[in-house]
């Protein structure tokens, strides 16, 4: 049976002016952006080209989304900077937990084609890389279009819902991103299992605290189920903040109880693959932790 097969309209603008044109000759359709790809190609249903009607906005060519500027304070990047090179030029100043994520993120050569845009702006999952920078209270710059285009800074827990769903304008371009260079005392990053072949058992867990002598005065905590969402509420960072150092074993089965629940609740049902692997990296955490606060008070 002869099936018919059409292409998209690809555009491949080659700085902002141009982009701005491109979309605003659009009335009623959305043109789709292309960043690294390497979600879109990975949907089953994405070639052949199904979506012959499909208008393409290539991201690739975009002068200024492959900046890169650096002061004391902050670290700023265009979308289509690949997060290999992220980490690359970030290795003596970005958090550590940062670069722990990124390094974590598939492999060397796929992580040369995944922009920081692109792992932002996912939609049938949450890279582990958007919950780290959450907690890292990054920002973001959106250019959508109302009437004329509009460029804006938000923090980045306003362009998502609270479990994790994008929510921009529809056809907004996420064009930068902005990440304070602050280290923290402590920085855990794990993840487990493949969020690509099987999303429904990976997840991971993001923390950043600060320790005193007994206890800790600051934390922010997320946790990543790739399929789900994530789980990050200001509840959780002050549980954490409350703990008294090092952790007993009472108080840590009362804590694991109310995290599991927790994100039961104002998330979903974890998979029972996902729950036993979480469990597994908080207790990790847990241990860590104390370790380290025994050593430092000796
Ligand atoms: C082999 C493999 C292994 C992987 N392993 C991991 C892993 O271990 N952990 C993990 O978290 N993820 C993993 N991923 C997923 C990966 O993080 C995502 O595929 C990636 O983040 C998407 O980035 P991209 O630049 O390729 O975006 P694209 O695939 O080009 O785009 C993704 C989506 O974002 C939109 N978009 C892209 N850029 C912008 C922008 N600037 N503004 C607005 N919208 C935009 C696109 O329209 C599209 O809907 C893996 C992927 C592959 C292929």
């Amino acid at each position: 049976m002869y099936a018919e097969l059409r292409s998209p309209n690809i555009h491949e603008p080659e700085n902002l002016t141009s982009y701005t044109n491109i979309i605003q000759g659009y009335k009623d359709t959305v043109p789709f952006l292309w960043a690294g790809g390497t979600e879109i190609m990975s949907e089953e249903d994405f070639y052949p080209a199904d979506r012959g009607s499909l208008e393409v906005v290539s991201l690739t060519r975009i002068e200024e989304l492959h900046h890169f500027l650096r002061n004391d304070r902050y670290a700023e990047f265009g979308a289509m900077v690949p997060i290999n090179d992220i980490a690359q030029a970030g290795k003596l100043v970005l958090p550590r937990i940062l670069l722990d994520t990124i390094n974590s993120t598939a492999t060397r050569t796929v992580r040369e084609r995944i922009t920081i845009g692109g792992s932002l702006c996912t939609k049938r999952f949450k890279t582990s890389l958007s919950s780290t920078l959450m907690i890292l209270d990054a920002a973001v710059e959106l250019r959508y279009l109302k009437k004329r285009m509009h460029s804006k800074w938000f923090q980045l827990s306003r362009i998502y819902d609270k479990n994790g769903r994008l929510e921009i304008p529809q056809g907004a371009l996420l064009s930068k991103v902005r990440i304070a260079i602050q280290q923290y005392d402590y920085q855990y990053f794990r993840a487990a299992g493949n969020p690509m072949s099987d999303p429904s058992g990976a997840c991971s867990m993001a923390l950043v605290a600060r320790l005193e002598q007994s206890g800790i005065s600051y934390a922010r905590i997320i946790f990543t189920l790739p399929d789900k969402g994530f789980c990050y509420n200001r509840e959780l960072d002050n549980l954490i903040s409350g703990l008294h150092l090092p952790v007993s074993i009472s108080a840590y089965s009362q804590l694991e109880d109310y995290v599991m629940e927790y994100i039961k609740n104002n998330l979903t049902q974890p998979s029972a693959l996902q729950e036993a692997r979480l469990k597994g990296i908080f207790h990790d955490m847990i241990k860590d932790i104390n370790e380290k606060v025994l050593c430092l008070t000796g």
